[in-house]
């Protein structure tokens, strides 16, 4: 392929999600010509899936610049910046409407799931001639049919959320894990409305010591309330909950400390039960319920359940992109430069230097990780930050290098963190703290639950980010 003929095909974009459509918006502002991509039925389809859970940050942080002006001209009302959205609002007031903007609907395709990615003619070994190459993407569509896709560059905004973490030990899935799936849901379930008859009279392992489940345990813990026989038991890898449990009001943070100690109150009360070092080593489906076999404190468990809320954290999705060439830290599967501002053993909270095009670059040129899945397993991915890296990469693909050097992110700086942690064995922080106040430059908010009113973001009982990497 010459770089002419290159040159004339669109940019992939994967992933039709708030990061993926604010790419789109970016690229066409560039003159360039996205294609989305969206394995869903619609855009927005994993925000969708947690519709149900408020975002912790207001709508001033949750709408791009390019996709608002992509919308105003529409008769697009703005929410209100400072009010909080649930996830399904997010996609009613925002994604819905952007990805109906005729400049989006054109270039976008639901029901398209990618399947690979590879340097069109070039397997990942050959070298010569490479970086004249485009891309070649591999789709199936919902009826099946495989069909490739040629590209100039690929914007990989798939998110993490369809990749959870295994249930079993060592990062591996337990025996009959793949066999139990009809039982396994993702870290938030409707409990209290759409998915409520999956759990109500019924018995519920939860699984995993982040704000997910922190969450999950509590609407399973109102469900029982009014559902008799709801029974919820609760396992954790670590030796201890304290960690999620907060510093009650002592907490900086008053509404994760309102959280952590509704949750210890309900352990306390026998409202469930709480496992701690606890290994899941086999499932074994049933009919109507799964026996989750392993150990908790090196003891023998067995556990029959009729549901397992799977909170253990998310990984990146990188079987797709084997014939790229990718340079990805071994520890946080984020591009190298990125990983160290945000590995999880480093930092249990920190700056993280606003990001664009030269951080999120590849060996193979015109190759990107954005959103979600750039952060790899690290759980503090902030949507305005991934608004910036797109601004940045269609600005690199343009050919505007001035333009993907130069810094716009301007999130607040609250000096406002989290003491979680992504990664941790035995309930005890892995790093130091590093809050500060006010900090100088843009701060990466570790996400916790609820943050205090007058920084930016609201509080009040909202669903945290931090701690979803952890068990
Ligand atoms: C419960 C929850 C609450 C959060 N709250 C906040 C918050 O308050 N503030 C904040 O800044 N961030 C928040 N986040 C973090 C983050 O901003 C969101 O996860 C956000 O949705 C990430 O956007 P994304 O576009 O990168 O990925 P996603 O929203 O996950 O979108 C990815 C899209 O790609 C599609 N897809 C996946 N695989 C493929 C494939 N192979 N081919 C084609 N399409 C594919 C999916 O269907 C999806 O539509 C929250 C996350 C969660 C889970």
């Amino acid at each position: 392929m010459s770089e002419v003929a290159r040159n004339d095909l669109p940019v992939v974009v994967i992933g039709g999600g708030p990061v993926g459509l604010a790419a789109a918006a970016h690229l066409l502002e560039r003159g360039l010509e996205p294609l989305v991509l969206e394995a869903g039925e619609s855009a927005g389809a994993a925000v969708a899936s947690w519709g149900h859970v408020r975002l912790f940050s207001p709508w001033r942080y949750d709408v791009d610049a390019a996709a608002r002006r992509l919308l105003e001209p529409t008769g697009w009302t703005a929410p209100d910046a400072d009010a909080l959205p649930t996830g399904r609002e997010l996609v009613e007031g925002y994604l819905a409407p952007l990805a109906a903007t005729p400049q989006i609907a054109s270039r976008l395709r639901t029901g398209t799931r990618v399947l690979a990615v590879a340097r069109d003619g070039a397997d990942k070994t050959r070298s010569l001639g490479r970086e004249r190459r485009g891309y070649r993407v591999r789709t199936v569509d919902a009826a099946g049919r495989v069909a490739d896709v040629l590209a100039r560059a690929v914007v990989d905004a798939s998110g993490t959320y369809d990749t959870s973490n295994p249930l079993g030990v060592s990062g591996l899935p337990a025996a009959g894990e793949s066999e139990a799936a009809p039982f396994v849901t993702g870290p938030l379930p409707d409990v209290l409305g759409a998915q409520r008859d999956r759990f109500a009279g019924r018995h519920t392992l939860v699984v995993g010591m982040g704000h997910s489940a922190a969450n999950t345990l509590l609407s399973l813990v109102e469900l029982s309330e009014t559902s008799p026989g709801t029974t919820i038991t609760w396992a954790i890898r670590g030796g201890s909950a304290r960690r999620l449990f907060g510093g009650g009001t002592d907490d900086e943070l008053p509404a994760r400390g309102l959280l952590g100690t509704r949750l210890r109150e309900a352990v306390d009360a026998g409202r469930l039960r709480l496992l701690t070092r606890v290994s899941v080593e086999q499932l074994v489906p049933g009919a109507e319920s799964v026996q989750v076999l392993g150990t908790a404190k090196d003891e023998p468990l067995a556990l029959d359940v009729h549901a397992i809320v799977n909170a253990t954290g998310f990984r990146p999705d990188l079987s797709m992109l084997r014939e790229v060439r990718l340079d990805l830290d071994p520890v946080v599967e984020a591009p190298s430069a990125l990983a160290p501002l945000i590995d999880p053993n480093q930092h249990s909270c920190g700056t993280v230097p606003p990001h664009g095009e030269q951080v999120l670059s590849h060996p193979d040129d015109g190759f990107y990780l954005v959103g979600m899945k750039s952060y790899g397993r690290a759980p503090t991915f902030l949507l305005a930050t991934g608004y910036e890296q797109v601004r940045s990469v269609a600005a690199a693909l343009a050919g505007d290098r001035a333009a993907a050097d130069a810094v716009e992110l301007n999130l607040p700086a609250t000096g406002v963190c989290s003491s979680d942690l992504a990664l941790e064995a035995d309930g005890e922080s892995a790093a130091g703290s590093c809050c500060g106040t006010a900090p100088a430059e843009p701060q990466l908010v570790t996400l916790g639950v609820g943050v205090p009113a007058g920084v930016g973001f609201a509080s009040g009982i909202v669903h945290g980010r931090s701690g979803d990497g952890e068990d």
